[in-house]
């Protein structure tokens, strides 16, 4: 059973003052992630997550990622500006981008963030924009094919096929880069790849990291290079279902060390640093989106009808995605029936559940959506004029701290020539 971060009176308190819809994010179940990922690669001295800023670009959820050693990792302009005005400086983010605009290249000059090269193209752009170039560059390999493993009889673990992907580059031209770069006067080099997303196996993080050792130790030895950094990038996932078992993340940082010894410590890369860019891992299951029924309709299935929908979580509607619903105040009661859980678009997707066994919600009823907390409100948008929710923190002490206000008809109209 998926049991929400905070019971129904505590929530039942918090929604006296709080109008709903509104994320609600766990500082706890937040700060003990990154403490359990930093002790799972605790043996490697120069580890540190870089948070996929993407996930949730809110300053209060950044701000406590800093104080607990993070650094972030960053796609675009915009994050790089809320990263730097949340305090990180140069040795605290990679600018993992693809498809970069020459200014976004400018302002990760500025910023002095690591550069992750997404395409060899990339090197005659950035000859145009910088003055000298970093002693450090990182590269994003993509190996092509079709990434897989641990087959059973219900299919793959995990499988994602990166040579549909649009990111990295192949091998030929990761030597061909570090060739160009060196002429430029790069010295180190940092390797990075994302080969799956969300994905429940302890072996996924392992068999990445190998193909990228394998990869950092022949660059070592055709070029010469140190390489400081092996960025393992995002990818570990959560049990978005009830069912779904959750990683082992001690076996995960124990699988990556073990590749480690076996491949790079005998070709004499003893300290070499991992990072990893989790985003959904570190945040996913500790936000939520509370949200309250408006509305029952019976026709030819059970509509429950909330003052939430799509803007606030696209998941669903974008990927099929699952998200756990608890409703509150029924956690033990059983299940009544299948349900569609809507929101107010114009577009019939417009569904936060499909066909969800649930303990008969009613108006006035809240809603849990669990593991909202990363992908979530980020991927929020405006259509048919909605305004994207709040959201707040739990602390630690089980006070409620505002993060981002609800957007208002004026911020919608902000941007209007009328
Ligand atoms: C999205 C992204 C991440 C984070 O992915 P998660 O699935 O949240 O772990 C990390 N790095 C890069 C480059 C990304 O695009």
């Amino acid at each position: 059973m998926k049991e929400p971060f905070i019971d129904d009176p505590s929530l039942q308190v918090i929604l006296k003052d709080i109008p709903t819809p509104f994320y609600l994010y766990d500082e706890r179940g937040i700060r003990t992630a990154v403490r359990r990922l930093r002790s799972a690669f605790a043996w490697n001295p120069g580890f540190r997550e870089y948070y996929a800023v993407k996930a949730a670009p809110t300053p209060g959820i950044l701000q406590i990622l800093k104080e607990e050693g993070c650094g972030c990792d960053c796609a675009t302009e915009t994050e790089l500006l809320l990263a730097e005005r949340c305090g990180f400086g140069s040795e605290d983010i990679v600018f993992s981008s693809n498809d970069t605009p020459a200014s976004a290249y400018r302002k990760a000059l500025e910023t002095g963030a690591y550069i992750n090269l997404d395409d060899i193209s990339h090197i005659d752009m950035l000859d145009e924009i910088v003055d000298e170039w970093p002693k450090t560059v990182l590269l994003r390999y993509n190996p092509g094919g079709i990434f897989a493993l641990g087959e059973s009889k219900e299919g793959f673990q995990v499988m994602d096929t990166p040579e549909e992907s649009k990111f990295g580059m192949t091998e030929a031209q990761i030597h061909a880069a570090v060739e160009a770069l060196q002429k430029r006067g790069v010295e180190c080099f940092g390797l990075h790849a994302f080969l799956a997303s969300n994905t429940l196996s302890d072996e996924y993080y392992p068999v990445l990291a190998e193909k990228l050792f394998e990869l950092a130790v022949r660059m070592h030895i055709k070029h010469g290079c140190p390489i400081p950094c092996i960025d393992l990038s995002g990818g570990i996932g959560i049990p978005y279902r009830p069912e779904q078992r959750e990683n082992n993340i001690e076996a995960i940082g124990e699988g990556v060390r073990r590749a480690y010894e076996k491949i790079l410590v005998p070709a004499g890369l003893t300290d070499t640093a991992i990072w990893t860019e989790l985003g959904r891992y570190i945040t996913g299951p500790h936000g939520a989106l509370i949200t309250r029924v408006i509305h029952r309709k019976e026709t030819y299935r059970t509509y429950i009808g909330t003052d939430s929908g799509s803007q606030d979580l696209l998941r669903p509607a974008m990927y099929g995605a699952y998200h756990h619903i608890t409703v509150m105040g029924k956690e033990k009661d059983p299940c009544d029936g299948l349900y569609d859980v809507t929101g107010s678009l114009c577009e019939n997707n417009d569904k936060l559940a499909v066909q969800r066994p649930l303990p008969s919600p009613a108006v006035g009823d809240v809603l849990f959506i669990h593991d909202a907390g990363a992908h979530g409100h980020s991927m929020g948008f405006q259509y048919n004029g909605q305004l994207r929710c709040a959201e707040y923190l739990y602390c630690c002490d089980g006070s409620v701290r505002l993060l981002r206000r609800r957007e208002t008809p004026d911020d919608l109209f902000a941007t209007l020539v009328w």
